[in-house]
């Protein structure tokens, strides 16, 4: 039986995990102290369908010392262990490479274009820390399982079993809930990077990769398609690879991340495609996720009910024309959930 179709929600819930069992893993989130609130929502629900019943750390990172009132009340709301890292100056400034009077005029353009964060330069660099380096933060180094959590998200469903056990027993390397198309503007050179990339270090590319997620003509053009990087489950050794860093390097020296405005999912998801088999890749149907402005609801009433659900099926995002889903599940030959007949209109 495909380790797809086989999982917790299933076949009822688990037993808790006694803490022995936990993997070597922990919670991430990058945030600014005026994140504070947002991400205080985002742990009670984290703790609340989760981690309550487990205890995972959680570290913080931030490009500003975290002050005070950010540590008091996340250390309240997290039942785990809280770290709490500066992140160097280098993995968070211009490589030298990099000409800013270019990168400036794009910026200039792309606000007049009304490219969605054309115009930020801090977004730029929180796009490229998260492609190149919150996995190796010195923080980081201890683990190696992550899991990110951003400000305002909400989870919808108990989470019965131990997703990073998942991973670990079912050899996953990454892992979703959500994929779409990414914006065309911010990326236009990306797929040419990627070539480039390809064609320069072809002992990187796994073989029975997933390019037919990624590309319709097999590697000729990007299809757009993405993994949605504000949720994700993964193998911080993984990142740390000589693969994704040649990769993540390479895109780098390009420019992309200043030239252009890159995004980490896109980033991850090509990495994913390219360097990992493609049963590494898993979709978590049974964590029911919001980030704005998108909803994933399990598929399945039987799920929603054991999970006690209380998003909108409706709201699934799955199993729509903009989402890339239905993709993932095509290329790996598995069969959609069941109910997704019924639910996918
Ligand atoms: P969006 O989800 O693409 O709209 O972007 P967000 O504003 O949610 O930013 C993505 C993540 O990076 C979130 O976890 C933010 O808290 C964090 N983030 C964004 N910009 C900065 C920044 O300038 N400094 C720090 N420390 N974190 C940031
Ligand atoms: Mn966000």
């Amino acid at each position: 039986v495909d380790p797809n179709t086989q999982t917790p929600a299933n076949t009822g819930p688990p037993p808790l995990t006694p803490s022995g069992d936990r993997v070597n893993a922990t919670f991430v989130t990058l945030a600014r102290n005026n994140d504070l609130w947002e991400i205080a929502k985002s742990i009670r629900e984290v703790e609340d369908r989760f981690n309550r019943n487990y205890h995972y750390d959680w570290v913080f990172l931030n490009d500003k010392p975290f002050d005070d009132e950010f540590k008091r009340l996340t250390s309240a709301l997290v039942s785990g262990k809280t770290h709490y890292g500066l992140i160097p100056k280098e993995h968070w400034s211009y490589p030298e490479w990099i000409d800013q009077d270019k990168a400036a005029k794009v910026r200039e353009d792309m606000k007049e274009r009304k490219i969605i964060y054309g115009d930020s330069e801090s977004y730029r660099h929180m796009c490229r820390y998260e492609s190149g380096f919150f996995f190796r933060h010195e923080l980081m180094l201890n683990y190696e399982w992550y899991w990110r959590v951003e400000p305002s998200i909400q989870l919808f469903c108990d989470i019965s079993f131990d997703p990073f056990r998942y991973m670990v027993d079912n050899k996953k390397k990454y892992s979703f809930v959500l994929s779409l198309y990414e914006y065309y503007e911010t990326i236009p050179t990306l797929w040419d990077s990627t070539k480039k990339f390809m064609k320069a270090n072809p002992q990187h590319i796994a073989e029975g990769n997933s390019m037919a997620f990624l590309s319709d003509d097999g590697g000729e053009t990007y299809n757009k398609c993405h993994f949605w990087s504000n949720f994700e489950i993964g193998s911080l050794e993984w990142l740390r690879s000589d693969a994704y860093i040649d990769f993540f390097s390479s895109l780098d020296h390009d420019g992309g991340f200043f030239y252009e405005r890159w995004g980490d999912a896109p980033v991850h998801s090509i990495a994913a495609g390219l360097l990992l088999k493609k049963e590494e890749i898993h979709f978590f149907n049974e964590i029911a996720y919001y980030h704005v402005p998108f909803t994933h609801c399990p598929t399945g009433e039987q799920t929603r009910l054991d999970l006690k659900c209380h998003c909108n099926p409706s709201d699934n995002f799955d199993w729509k024309g903009y989402s890339c889903t239905s993709r993932y599940f095509h290329i790996n030959n598995i069969p959609k959930p069941e109910g997704y007949e019924k639910e996918a209109n």
